[in-house]
Order: C-alpha cells, then structure tokens, then sequence
C-alpha cells in the first residue's frame, strides 16, 4: 500500500485557463503551509509514510517547507511549473525536470529519484518522457493512469501498451518476480495509479476527487481485495476553507470541492484501516525478498 502526495497549492488546477499558467499563482492566497502541515500530522498520526512529488514553484518559494518534509519523508519531483507533458517538447521537458531536480536537491541535499507527471500527462505516446527522466536520475516513476483521465491515461494501463521496448519495469510484476528487478537494471519502476476492475474497465477510486467522492465502505472493500495499492492526493484534497475560484466551470466546481468537509477524517480513517508505505520503502521490502538468506 503505497501513500503518495502531490505538493501544488489550491490553484494548481490543470483545466481552467485561468490557472494554467504561472502568471497568476502569485497574486492568490497561500495554503501550502496549513495543508502540509495538515499532510504531515495525519502521516504522523497514524504512523503512516508517503512520498511526496514537489513542484519547483512551491519549492523556489518556501523551501523550509520542502526541507522539513525531507527531513523524515521521501521528496520527489512533480516538475517545475505543472505542465502538461504532451504540451511540451523534448528539450522543454528536459529542461524543466532537470531544473525541478536540482533545485530540489540544492534544498535537501538528497537525490531526487522520484518523478509524476501532472495530470498523469505520460500518455502512451509520451513513453518517450521515462527516457529522459532515466537519464537524469530518476528511477521510479508513477505518472501511468490505468484510465482516460482528464489530462492523460493509458486506457488498460501498462498491459494494454501496444509494443515492447519502453524501459519501464512495472512494480506489480515485481511483487511477483522480485527477480526482475536483476534483470533489468536499467528501467524505470513504474507505480501505477491503482484501479478496480469493473466489467473489465479500470476504475479509479482511491486518489484525488476520485477518494473525495467514493463511499468509504467501497474504497474499503476495493482495498482489502487490491494486492497492490496506491493512492495520491493532493493538499487542496483536505482543505475545506479553500476559496472559490472566480469563473471555474460547474464541472470544475464539482471535481475540486466535492467532499472536501469529509476528506480529512475519511483519509485518517483510510491510512488507520491500511498500512500505507513510501515508494522507497516499498521497493527496500522487495530487495529483501531477494536474499532470503540475509544475514544483516
Ligand atoms: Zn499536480
């Protein structure tokens, strides 16, 4: 069971023109503090861990917040200026992630392995994206929607990709054949966003809006028979005070500020009910399954 955070303020919203851009984040209320010190209590409250993807703008702006979250969590990058992946070039891309990282590192002082598009913005054809982030360090992916997503998604997820060759190792089969792992050293670990199977699509109910508006009792259920889960959510997903925007479409209203009142305390319930685990960690449980004759 794997916690995962997006660290963007409320205004980070992908679908409104309004925000789209960096033009604007300066000029609305800051949150970032309450909500991830919220993030970090709930965390600690029930003993849970995360990997948090960090965008640059909010760590150029408070990197106290960045080095306080590195001092007991796993940081990862969730790029520069929030993106689209499939709206940028190569060299863009490259660019943005190579400076999210260092910036991130020059914080921390810790090397930044972990990388999430936003939006999910690695769509089948932007495979071409775990190329570069493999060459600047990043090992562990979780970009990949296994459904059509409003920014992205690969319908069916990673079994569903239409050829071989991508340097990606998928990290369900690797709770199975944690041999895989020798064997192709140079590939990504890529965690995808979990699902339910129903009627044989994908159903995502455990991250973001998707937690927001699922009946407790199902993402329950749908847990207890998932062999493998991960779940994101976002600082914004907890906060019920945050304002309204001006002018976001009725559609936008729904998704960003349904059951935001519950949230918090369906998620403390969540992470109670579930021993959920960072990225790393996880990937440390399957290493030690490697050498069953450890002696350390
Ligand atoms: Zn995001």
């Amino acid at each position: 069971m794997i916690l995962t955070f997006d660290i963007e303020e409320w205004f980070h919203l992908l679908d409104f023109d309004a925000t789209r851009s960096e033009l604007q984040w300066d000029s609305y209320e800051i949150r970032i503090y309450d909500n991830v010190e919220r993030l970090l209590r709930i965390l600690d409250e029930t003993n849970s861990r995360a990997t948090f993807f960090i965008i640059g703008w909010v760590a150029q702006r408070y990197p106290d917040l960045v080095r306080k979250i590195a001092e007991r969590y796993q940081i990862g990058t969730h790029t520069m200026n929030h993106q689209l992946v499939w709206q940028q070039s190569r060299e863009d891309f490259r660019n943005d992630v190579v400076s999210s990282i260092h910036l991130l590192e020059d914080i921390t002082g810790k090397p930044v392995e972990c990388f999430r598009a936003p939006g999910f913005s690695i769509r089948e054809s932007e495979l071409w994206a775990l190329d570069i982030l493999y060459e600047n360090g990043i090992r562990y992916d979780s970009s990949i929607f296994p459904a059509k997503g409003s920014h992205g998604g690969i319908p069916g997820g990673l079994s569903n990709l239409q050829r071989e060759g991508y340097i990606l190792l998928d990290f369900r089969k690797l709770q199975q054949s944690p041999e895989l792992l020798q064997q192709h050293p140079e590939h990504i670990i890529e965690f995808p966003i979990s699902s339910h199977k129903i009627c044989g699509k994908d159903l995502v109910f455990n991250g973001g809006g998707y937690f927001r508006l699922m009946p407790y009792p199902l993402i329950q259920r749908w847990s207890k028979e998932s062999a493998y889960l991960l779940s994101y959510i976002h600082p914004r997903d907890l906060d019920a005070s945050q304002p309204m925007l001006p002018g976001l479409p009725l559609s936008r209203r729904f998704k960003s500020y349904v059951g935001l009142k519950s949230a918090e305390s369906k998620l403390r319930k969540y992470l109670s009910d579930f021993q959920f685990t960072d990225i790393r960690t996880a990937v440390e449980a399957i290493l030690n399954d490697q050498k069953p004759n450890h002696q350390e």
